[in-house]
């Protein structure tokens, strides 16, 4: 009995370790069938150990009376097994296999006390319990799977759902924020004191030309990481994002000094942007139009940005010129804000 006991706990232990060996393979779409079969091993084990175990208990008490109770109990335990363990484990059937062989195997053999028909009766509800606990293991089983699927696929779905929604309001080149994204925060500000700042890459079509598109891109994607990073230590809550083409805008919320300190130090940042992997002889600047206004009048502080910026562009280039020091006056023109 105590050994039953020890090599059932024994039996248990290896059900557990192989289910979820079994059910990380079925999640991560890996080969399940040494996996299952193991599992299969150690439920049908357990399945004869509860039989043997059942049948030493009936022993024990002896009497007729005895075995008829320790039959009834196997069939109690291989009902509530197929109730329990199939929609859990999805693979039980072997777990009632295991007990199927081992009661046939004991009617036949030791239970000679019992008439032919209560054997033969056993041995039907034996079988047909086990054909029934298949079935019902491998519509679980199918479950499982369609269960798991499900949930790959909505985990699937979130993801792209995250992924398109992100994309809607970023430039996917930069990963700043694009222009209705920006326009949508700078609408929520009210009349707050919004400077503005557009940042024009200096001859960059000559970049492209030069060296081509793919090298261009990068020179974007630097600028962006570049004005990220400094604005990161001098303006945290600023809004930063990619105009089009090779044009930058920054809104500072609320900033109601410093955005031409803040403009100098970007033009200065990109001014000094390098790479190892680019070509020795590439230089980027930036011209650099600073505009102050409060947020809900954006359309007519762009304006002065985008003409003090490109008044920047004449008087040389790299370098910051500020409307509110008179620049940005030169007619121009007009660009869609
Ligand atoms: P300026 O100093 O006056 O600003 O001259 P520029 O050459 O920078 O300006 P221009 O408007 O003549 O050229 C901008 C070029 O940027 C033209 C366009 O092909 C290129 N461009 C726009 N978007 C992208 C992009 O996403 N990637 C690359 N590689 N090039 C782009
Ligand atoms: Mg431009
Ligand atoms: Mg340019």
């Amino acid at each position: 009995m105590w050994i039953f006991l020890g090599l059932q706990i024994i039996a248990q232990l290896a059900i557990t370790a192989s289910s979820q060996w079994l059910r990380r393979a079925i999640e991560t779409g890996k080969n399940t069938a040494i996996r299952k079969n193991l599992w299969m091993m150690a439920e049908a084990s357990s399945g004869i150990i509860w039989a043997a175990m059942m049948l030493d208990v009936g022993t024990l008490i002896g009497g007729s009376d005895a075995v008829l109770t320790t039959w009834v109990t196997i069939l109690v335990t291989m009902v509530v097994s197929i109730l329990l363990a199939a929609p859990i484990a999805g693979i039980a059937f072997p777990l009632l296999g295991g007990f199927t062989a081992a009661g046939v195997a004991g009617i036949l053999l030791f239970d000679k006390d019992f008439s032919s028909f209560a054997q033969m009766a056993l041995i039907f509800m034996c079988v047909a319990l086990f054909i029934i606990a298949k079935a019902v293991n491998l519509q679980a089983h199918k479950s499982c799977r369609d269960g798991i699927e499900v949930e790959r696929l909505s985990q699937r779905l979130a993801e792209e759902l995250r992924r398109t929604s992100w994309l809607s309001r970023h430039d996917s080149l930069t990963g700043l924020l694009n222009r209705s994204a920006l326009q949508d925060h700078i609408g929520e500000l009210g009349d707050m004191h919004t400077p503005l700042i557009l940042l024009d890459i200096d001859h960059f079509k000559q970049i492209n030309d030069s060296y081509g598109h793919g090298q261009g891109d990068e020179v974007i994607a630097a600028v962006s990481a570049c004005i990220r990073e400094t604005l990161a230590d001098t303006a945290p809550d600023a809004l930063a994002a990619r105009w089009g083409g090779e044009e930058f805008i920054i809104a500072l919320p609320g900033c109601e000094t410093g955005a031409d300190d803040i403009a100098e130090r970007l033009c200065a940042a990109v001014a000094k942007l390098t790479h190892q992997d680019w070509p020795a002889r590439l230089r980027v600047t930036g011209s650099l139009g600073v505009a102050h206004g409060p947020a809900s009048a954006f359309s007519s502080t762009f304006k002065s940005a985008d003409s003090a910026m490109y008044e920047a562009k004449e008087q040389g280039r790299n370098r910051v010129v500020s409307a509110s020091e008179g620049g940005g006056k030169a007619p121009r023109v007009p660009r869609a804000a």
